[in-house]
């Protein structure tokens, strides 16, 4: 079976299909040949999951999945969220927005955070289907480790001692946010396709 996922993120995608398995073929847009950028100007996760699988389905009128995600700072009224991505400005970048999260949590005790996903599935039906993965952590003073992307290096999962850049992607994929939303999109495409 093959699954369009509506984006271009290739460590997602390595993420995605590792969790997925081999019965599974994750195709995203640089696979079908799409180098473009789809907006994403809604104000929650659920709204640009839409926004991403919407575009997918009308453009290649197949099956597809979306996913959106980023990084709550309880300190920071929930900061950067939807804004993840860009929290820095233009052009993106993983090293400034990480650098301006620990300037804007400088001296500040609270320092709790948890990443979340929407994964959003639109059917051959055309039917929507939503699913939520969370997980809890705190934002550390300093970067450590090399693997992952975003603001890995900074954050420690809850029950852990090694930020997400410190844990490979077997390990990550165990409790991820975007694991636990396709670990559920996976239990229902199993039910879904008996
Ligand atoms: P997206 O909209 O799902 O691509 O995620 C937006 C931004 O949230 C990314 O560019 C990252 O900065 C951040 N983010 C999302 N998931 C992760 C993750 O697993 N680790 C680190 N940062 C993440």
């Amino acid at each position: 079976m093959e699954l369009i996922f509506c984006s271009s993120n290739v460590n997602k995608t390595k993420e995605i299909q590792h969790k997925v398995g081999v019965s599974i073929q994750i195709k995203n847009l640089l696979d079908l040949g799409f180098t473009g950028e789809i907006p994403e100007t809604a104000n929650t996760f659920e709204g640009n999951a839409l926004l991403k699988a919407q575009f997918g389905y009308n453009e290649f009128d197949l099956p597809c999945f979306s996913d959106d995600s980023g990084l709550e700072v309880m300190a920071l009224n929930n900061e950067p969220g939807v804004y993840s991505a860009r929290y820095a400005g233009e052009p993106k970048s993983d090293e400034r927005n990480m650098e301006k999260l620990l300037l804007n949590l400088k001296g500040v005790k609270n320092r709790k955070a948890c990443f979340k996903t929407i994964l959003l599935y639109i059917d051959s039906n055309g039917l929507k289907h939503s699913f939520e993965g969370r997980v809890d952590g705190t934002i550390i003073n300093e970067k450590r480790g090399v693997h992952g992307f975003g603001y890995d290096p900074i954050f420690v999962p809850d029950g852990s001692d090694k930020t997400f850049a410190e844990l490979n992607m077997e390990e990550k994929s165990t409790l991820s946010h975007r694991a636990i939303a396709v670990q559920k999109f996976v239990t229902f495409l199993n039910s879904y396709t008996k």
